[in-house]
């Protein structure tokens, strides 16, 4: 049965249970959940974010606490060796978030690479790898999974072997894994119209069981553009017929796809294109409620 969700809002007062019943009432039976608002770092206490009720809800729905995905907010940036207490504080964020995913009972903590800025690539992947190597604590029930990046300025994670050099650098890279963004890569300049290459190559450089999370999302902008501009399915460069093919991927169909399109007039788009993805095929009304 195909894996799929998106992510949601997490607010109060609901917070957890609230994600999850959104999520529901799209049709998803995965998610993905920000534990706060992604552009920063405050956070309520966990004992606040009703995770008991959240949990029986999904159980009620039969929904595994390990399809709901945690995505770490995207300001945190643990590549960053030009200024020290970024660097402290994020590394200080990232073991907090993992201690936050493990509370919800999260098992995929999702996180952007982050970017080297004024320092080399090379100093970049070794300041991550430090910042995962001498964590004060260890959060064994967690697994952060990498995502594969665009490419926009100096984001780390632009290339399969990118990502790979970080894990030679971890002590115990067999405690991470990797999210893949259909947006990102295509982004980053990978044909999505051979996606079984792209896979091999993924397979040959990190390792499939390494692999996690999809995130699905079409494109803006053109392949090897950079830009990291996501588009409904189908309305972007990538096109339904690709992502409908990633989704129902015989390699991937234990893995969790979540959609991560942007809302239109203010909606959200989930539930219908869940329902294109769970058909398997492309609505042409849906096309129209685009324009
Ligand atoms: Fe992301
Ligand atoms: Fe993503
Ligand atoms: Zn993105």
């Amino acid at each position: 049965m195909l894996k799929i969700g998106c992510h949601v809002k997490m607010n109060a007062p609901d917070y957890i249970l609230g994600s999850v019943k959104e999520a529901l009432s799209y049709g998803c039976n995965a998610l993905m959940l920000y534990t706060g608002a992604p552009q920063n770092t405050m956070r309520v206490p966990t004992q606040n974010m009703k995770i008991e009720e959240a949990k029986s809800l999904l159980e009620e729905n039969g929904i595994a606490l390990e399809d709901v995905i945690v995505h770490a907010p995207y300001i945190i940036n643990c590549a960053n060796v030009v200024k020290k207490e970024v660097a402290e504080l994020a590394k200080e964020f990232v073991l907090k978030e993992m201690q936050r995913t493990s509370a919800i009972g999260a098992k995929y903590m999702v996180l952007h690479p982050g970017s080297y800025t004024s320092a080399t690539l090379d100093e970049g992947i070794t300041q991550i790898a430090n910042t995962f190597n001498t964590l004060e604590e260890d959060v064994k029930d967690v697994m952060v999974c990498f995502e594969t990046m665009a490419g926009k300025g100096s984001e780390i994670g632009k290339t399969f072997e990118e990502l790979a050099m970080i894990l030679e650098k971890l002590n115990r890279p067999e405690r991470f894994g990797i999210c893949l963004d259909t947006c990102h890569i295509h982004d980053a300049g990978y044909d999505l119209t051979e996606f079984d290459k792209v896979l091999d190559m993924f397979d040959h450089t990190l390792g499939l069981s390494r692999l996690h999370v999809v995130h699905l999302n079409d494109s803006k902008n053109e392949k090897g553009s950079h830009k990291d501009r996501h588009a409904n399915l189908g309305d972007g460069y990538v096109g339904f017929d690709l992502l409908n093919q990633v989704a129902h991927h015989p390699k991937l169909t234990s893995i969790v796809k979540i959609l991560e399109t942007p809302y239109i007039d203010g909606k959200p788009p989930y539930a219908l294109e869940i329902e294109m993805l769970k058909k398997g095929s492309y609505d042409e009304k849906w096309k129209t409620r685009l324009l």
